[in-house]
């Protein structure tokens, strides 16, 4: 039998790939790629598997594990300097790093599991911050054009939780990332209510940098946003839905039963998916299927406990998107990525994929 999928997702659900590649040497891509192809089906790249739901019956294709590691750093002149961080990286590696140089600027994002390469695929970002703040650059395989290139960050169609990686899964496998960071002791300015809270300091104040990024993990511990390394919530990929994007109407709708509501950085509207959930009557710790429950700490994180199987995870995802359909009209789209055939991606820029597709995410709602 294949590699199990199981064994390299946070969710620890998934079946066998039908062949498995572990990247560990930059130097050595080419070979990896050389392997990779001639396979019907897109290889599926994985980083730390904290953003994806693997099928049971597994891969049918590639999946190439993407574990280099390391990061470098290039002066730019003024108190500017250029990370380069190889695509295993883990992100909080990253962030401990630039925090112990003070270096500033993705230093919200600690705490974050996962790749360093996997991060722009769904901008990732918390606390008011986000990958494409200060990401300059991305070096990366083009299966299309089946050579690396480099894409600007104009070029990366970002958006909330969303990239032209997303949006054209199976296109582009990262290889590494730059980013822009500033020699500071200083953190970027507080964005997020609730952290400026924690901080006791008002929105735009600049606090200490080792002390914003340590409240930062401080409170994703509080609140149910780190991977605990055993008990109930050990098994999950985060929150499992995007907030979504709603209309004037159903915002005023939301607004009225004193429901949260936002504008992203692209001005459009969206509900706060974890409160839509409650409002349906989940709650923290509650069974959704078999094996499926709300995490402990909050309603927006399932867990996948002993019987539970990628089967019945997406079953209780689309139970749970089912239920707010029907009460608000809201259709909800789950975060985590699934191996397989494109699925394609409304809630994002760019095109289909180019050949099948490697990997998708779709809408839970009825149709
Ligand atoms: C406890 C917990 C908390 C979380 N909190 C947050 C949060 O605050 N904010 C947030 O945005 N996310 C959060 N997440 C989700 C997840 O950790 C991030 O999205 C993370 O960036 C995923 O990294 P990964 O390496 O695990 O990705 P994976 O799950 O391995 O992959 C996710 C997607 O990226 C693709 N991919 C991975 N590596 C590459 C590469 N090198 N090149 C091309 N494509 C690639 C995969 O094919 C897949 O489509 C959380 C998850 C957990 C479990």
């Amino acid at each position: 039998m294949g590699e199990l999928l199981a064994d390299h997702t946070t969710l620890r659900l998934g079946g066998p790939a039908h062949q498995f590649l572990t990247h560990t040497d930059p130097a050595a891509w080419p070979d990896v790629a050389r392997s990779a192809t001639g396979e019907g089906t897109a290889p599926f790249v994985l980083g730390g598997g904290s953003n994806t739901l693997a099928e049971d019956a597994g891969y049918p294709g590639t999946v190439i594990r993407m574990a280099t590691r390391g990061a470098t750093v290039r002066p730019l002149g003024d108190d500017l300097v250029e990370v380069v961080a190889q695509a295993g990286e883990p992100l909080s590696a990253l962030v401990a790093f630039a925090v112990d140089q003070r270096l500033s600027g993705i230093e919200y994002l600690g705490g974050i599991p996962g790749t360093t390469g996997a991060a722009p695929v769904q901008n990732t970002g918390a606390y008011g911050q986000q990958i494409s703040d200060t990401l300059t650059r991305v070096t990366a395989f083009d299966w299309h054009l089946e050579r690396i290139v480099e894409l600007r960050t104009a070029e990366c169609g970002f958006g909330y939780r969303a990239s032209a990686f997303k949006s054209q899964p199976g296109r582009w496998t990262i290889l590494d990332i730059t980013v822009c960071l500033t020699r500071s002791s200083s953190a970027a300015p507080v964005a997020y209510q609730h952290l400026a809270d924690s901080l006791a300091v008002g929105l735009g104040a600049r606090p200490p940098l080792a002390e914003a990024a340590q409240a930062v993990i401080t409170d994703r511990e509080q609140r149910g946003l780190a991977l605990p390394d055993s008990g109930p919530d050990a098994r999950q990929a985060g929150s499992v839905f995007l907030n979504p994007v709603i209309t004037p109407v159903q915002a005023a709708a939301i607004r009225c039963a004193d429901g949260p509501v936002h504008r992203d950085q692209s001005g459009s509207l969206r509900a706060s998916a974890g409160w839509l959930l409650e409002r349906c009557d989940y709650r923290p710790g509650g069974r959704i299927g078999p094996g499926v429950y709300c995490s402990t700490a909050r309603t927006l994180t399932l867990t996948a406990r002993e019987s539970a199987t990628a089967t019945a995870f997406t079953s209780a995802l689309r139970q749970l998107a089912a239920a707010v359909f029907e009460a608000y009209g809201i259709r909800l789209r789950p975060e985590p990525v699934r191996p397989g055939p494109s699925r394609g991606s409304s809630d994002g820029p760019g095109g289909p994929s180019h050949r099948g597709g490697a990997a998708g995410t779709d809408a839970f709602a009825p149709a």
